[in-house]
């Protein structure tokens, strides 16, 4: 018998500066896990990774259920929904943007353009327009560049590109995310926590030293705060451009058990155990399927990373 693990992985719920959500998210994500529980096995992540690389069976159509990044309406909107479906799931949190030290740029870029006072912008050789679908493009396409930047360098492309587009009003995205209080609640709550690194840098664009360090002070800090064992990681954006052989290895290095990416597809006994594959989904698109294996073949187009 061979045990296959499909992890399916959500960011926000209702909408957000970066991603917005048609109609109701939490209503869109509930009709998903509601599917979900009758379709598949819904089990506890970690458990279900550790059963895989023993080789020991998985229940058949074994699913198990995350969310990056620590937004807020994680723990207001999906954690009820969860609990009332009494369904496991981890949350990859970032401790930077828990104590508010670190700040999530793909938000502020898209606070920028979405209440940018211009037309159009210049930066950096490129012009992007700021209305309608144009503008939306534009976004992706700045926040390709910007995803693929050191923090440092992305520190002070992002300032310019704020700066051209001179947006009205705040970003207010300190509110979007949970601080260390409400990460407390998700822990009592009986959730799981894993990392999302220390301030969701891209690891591969860093150096190998500050990669290890990265995932190894987020491990600690994530450990010391809630008081619980951290050995998964969920790495940033999780494509081949922000997951490298060295990112591998400093996350095997920096004590984790598993890594996760945001490579497309369910995992097996020999993938990789820091090289787990993920689904990544929306709330608000649904999927149509009448067993596992046709929702996976269908989620094909509903790829997303972050
Ligand atoms: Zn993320």
């Amino acid at each position: 018998m061979t045990s296959r693990l499909t992890v399916f992985g959500w960011h926000n719920v209702e909408s957000t500066w970066c991603f917005p959500v048609s109609g109701s998210g939490v209503a869109g994500l509930e009709g998903q896990l509601r599917r979900l529980r009758r379709l598949a096995n819904v089990v506890p992540l970690e458990r279900a990774l550790d059963a895989l690389r023993a080789g020991e069976p998985l229940p058949p159509r074994a699913v198990a259920l995350c969310w990056d990044d620590g937004y807020r309406d994680n723990l207001e909107l999906a954690v009820p929904v969860l609990e009332r479906l009494g369904l496991p799931a981890t949350f990859f949190l970032v401790p930077g943007l828990l104590s508010g030290d670190d700040r999530a740029w793909w938000e502020i870029a898209g606070w920028a353009f979405a209440r940018s006072t211009r037309e159009s912008a210049d930066w950096r050789g490129e012009r992007y327009p700021t209305r309608g679908a144009a503008g939306r493009q534009a976004y992706g396409r700045a926040s390709d560049r910007l995803r693929v930047m050191t923090a440092a360098e992305r520190a002070v492309a992002l300032e310019e590109l704020v700066d051209r587009l001179t947006p009205e009003g705040s970003p207010g995205d300190g509110r979007l995310f949970l601080d260390w209080e409400g990460a407390r609640e998700l822990v009592e709550r009986g959730f799981s926590v894993g990392s999302h690194t220390m301030r969701h840098v891209t690891l591969a664009q860093e150096t190998p030293e500050d990669q290890a360090e990265d995932l190894r002070r987020s491990r600690e800090v994530l450990e010391r705060e809630l008081q619980v064992p951290i050995r998964t990681v969920a790495y940033p954006f999780g494509q081949a451009d922000a997951v490298s052989r060295e990112t591998e290895s400093a996350a095997a290095r920096a004590g984790y058990a598993h890594g996760l990416t945001t490579e497309f597809g369910w995992n097996g006994a020999a993938t990789p155990g820091t090289h787990g594959r993920r689904i990544m989904l929306d709330p608000d698109r649904g999927f149509v399927a009448t067993g596992l294996s046709r929702v996976t073949g269908r989620l094909d187009r509903l790829r997303r990373t972050r």
